[in-house]
């Protein structure tokens, strides 16, 4: 039974990230344990980054997006001797559990851990929804919420100059958070990684738009499509006059994962980061804390790492038809 647990976050920061850490330490407070804060992910467990928490340092935080934490990535947690450091340091220490708060990278070095003993649960945390054991993973809702503002205002002036607008949105090599953006944003199409989707194919989307007496063209493209934002504006350099619609290129870019969590993501963060508490007070390891359907769901860190979630198709065709 674990006494003293350590929380980290890893990755791509996403605005939740600190609800997360103030329910893993008041959850594991609440049981009777000690609490670490680790500071810069996994940096921080191999150097040693260890802030004692009490109730009062997760204090007035669910407000705020990014992490209190900070966030890093590292290479050298990927190798063996880096990991048996961090195991190292967690024993001088005296952290016998630990709570990985982050996305695929991350879940998979908490599974690292685990497979080399040492008790660990994660909380599904990345703006990508890429993560498998999760429907929705924290920091999505707010970084949808954020695109769609983006692509409200481009929407706007795109109307009144009659232009078309490619709006590139994160997502890595999944493509939700774009095929969201557009089904929410009332966008014409949507370029997704699990889709492919021409640039002959998305200049007759343009063309149509036109022919149909749009006023604008939005198409959402997700940064990990083949044909991503600089792919599509560089095939589209000598074919503007072609379009109809005069054509633009915005990246959305890290604006997205600023933003203050909205009340979905702060009310997941607290549920996942005291659920993965929850199910270590029960003598569960080495599992993913997400949700499924609105219910808490513990999946095995080695069902969920290596892999990505894909998109529905059947909300792809709804963003089609409601693009007519
Ligand atoms: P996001 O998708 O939201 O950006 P992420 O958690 O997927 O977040 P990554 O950069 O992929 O972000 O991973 C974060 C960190 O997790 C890496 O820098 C590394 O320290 C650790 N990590 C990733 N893959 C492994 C691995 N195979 N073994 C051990 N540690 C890993």
């Amino acid at each position: 039974m674990v006494s003293k647990i350590g929380v980290l976050t890893s990755g791509g920061d996403a605005p939740g990230m600190n609800a997360a850490i103030r329910a893993v330490t008041r959850s594991a407070l609440d049981l009777g344990w000690e609490v670490v804060g680790v500071a810069h992910g996994y940096a921080g467990l191999m150097s040693g980054e260890f802030m004692p928490f009490t109730a009062r340092s997760v204090g007035g935080i669910i407000q705020q997006g990014g992490t209190i934490l900070g966030s890093a990535r590292s290479e050298e947690f990927k190798t063996v001797d880096g990991r048996k450091k961090a195991i190292r340091n967690m024993a001088q220490h005296g952290i016998d559990g630990l709570v990985v708060i982050g996305g695929n990278g991350s879940q998979t070095g908490a599974y690292s851990l685990h497979q080399m003993g040492f008790p660990v649960n994660g909380v599904a945390s990345t703006i990508d929804n890429d993560l498998v054991g999760s429907d929705i993973t924290l920091g999505v809702d707010t970084a949808l919420n954020i695109a769609l503002e983006a692509i409200d205002r481009l929407k706007t002036t795109a109307s009144s100059h009659n232009r078309a607008f490619l709006v590139e949105v994160m997502g890595r090599g999944c493509g939700y958070l774009a095929l969201m953006a557009a089904l929410a944003g009332g966008a014409e199409a949507a370029v997704i990684p699990e889709i492919e989707t021409t640039p002959e194919q998305v200049a007759d989307i343009i063309r149509k738009s036109y022919a149909r007496g749009k006023s604008h063209c939005i198409i959402v493209v997700a940064e990990g499509a083949k044909h991503e934002l600089d792919v599509l504006m560089d095939y589209f350099k000598d074919k503007k006059g072609e379009l109809g619609f005069e054509l633009r290129g915005t990246e959305l870019g890290h604006i997205q994962r600023g933003g203050e969590p909205g009340a979905f993501d702060r009310i997941l963060g607290t549920r996942l980061g005291a659920g993965a508490v929850e199910a270590m007070a029960n003598g569960t390891y080495g599992v993913l804390c997400g949700l499924k359907g609105n219910e808490l769901a513990y999946t095995p860190l080695a069902d969920c790492v290596g892999k990505t979630k894909g998109v529905s198709e059947s909300v792809y065709k709804l963003a089609s038809v409601m693009a007519k």
